[in-house]
């Protein structure tokens, strides 16, 4: 940005506009190849970036592990964020093995099945408290483990859904947990400006992924989309990683903040 009254001369860029050669990331949501963050980190990786990911558990590692090894990731560690001691040992190996941090893609989400499936009116005080926790507040304890390791600035995205700002039938719970989830992340944002540190939310149409499966009659939302969207079309995990990876890059960096929809148009309508 320039301030004064006259403007800089506008250089060409010699290079890609997104160009992530030399930067480092963590991948935080990878479950299987057809993950919104498998379409990330391939992103991530095509842009030149080094990354770091995780599996959820000795159960999905091999599915992970089939992703990070054909995206040759520096380093695959275990990540419950409900495990104690497993985040910040991510973060600890992080350092560890680069000392800094570039950007953060938290795609992670869980709502337990009776309260995901019941009416928000009903659901528990316990489903909802890990619903947020896992879903919601995991992102903000990444934001704070990764500040002291972005010590160039850097960028922190999650993924959230038009169910935060609309009612969106089967959605449930989690609508109320991702509208907390994207103003944590405008907080976020605001809080850690000052320090070159930006964040965003990218909002997905609906896609089949193994988290999708857990809403009720998904496949109606699916079509409805489908049907809704002026491009007529669903989105996939690539649509999302070419964002992903402009927003960690320098051709983004005076925006932050943002809920940006990926979804051929269909929050444009009624
Ligand atoms: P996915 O099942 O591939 O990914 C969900 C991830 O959450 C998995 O990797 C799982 O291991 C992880 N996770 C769950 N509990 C966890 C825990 N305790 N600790 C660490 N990780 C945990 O499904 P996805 O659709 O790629 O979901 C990624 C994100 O995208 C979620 O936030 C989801 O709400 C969001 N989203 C999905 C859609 C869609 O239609 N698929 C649309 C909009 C937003």
């Amino acid at each position: 940005m320039t301030t004064g009254t006259q403007a800089a001369p506008t250089a060409a860029p010699d290079g890609p506009i997104v160009d992530l050669r030399g930067r480092r990331g963590l991948v935080v949501g990878i479950a299987n190849a057809q993950s919104i963050a498998a379409g990330c980190a391939a992103a991530f990786t095509a842009a030149g970036a080094r990354l770091a990911a995780t599996y959820l558990d000795a159960r999905a590692e091999p599915y992970v592990r089939a992703v990070t090894d054909r995206l040759g990731c520096d380093l695959v560690l275990p990540c419950d964020v409900r495990v104690d001691g497993q985040l910040d040992a991510v973060f600890d190996a992080v350092r560890a093995a680069w000392g800094r941090l570039d950007f953060v893609l938290h795609s992670i989400a869980f709502a337990p099945r009776d309260d995901l499936h019941g009416r928000v009116t009903d659901c528990s005080a316990a489903g909802f408290a890990t619903a947020m926790d896992i879903s919601c507040h995991s992102f903000i304890r990444m934001a704070r483990l990764a500040e002291p390791l972005m010590t160039r600035g850097g960028c922190l995205l999650t993924v959230t859904f038009y169910g935060s700002e609309r009612v969106v039938e089967h959605y449930n719970l989690m609508g109320p947990v991702k509208a907390a989830l994207e103003s944590s992340m405008r907080y976020v944002a605001a809080e850690l400006g000052p320090k070159g540190i930006r964040a965003h939310a990218i909002s997905p149409g609906p896609m089949r992924t193994r988290a999708a499966s857990g809403i009720d009659r998904f496949d109606e939302l699916l079509d409805r989309a489908a049907a809704a969207a002026p491009e007529h079309q669903l989105v996939e995990p690539a649509d999302i990683g070419a964002l992903a990876a402009f927003l960690a890059s320098d051709a983004a960096r005076h925006i932050t903040g943002t809920v940006i929809p990926v979804d051929g148009g269909q929050h444009l309508l009624a």
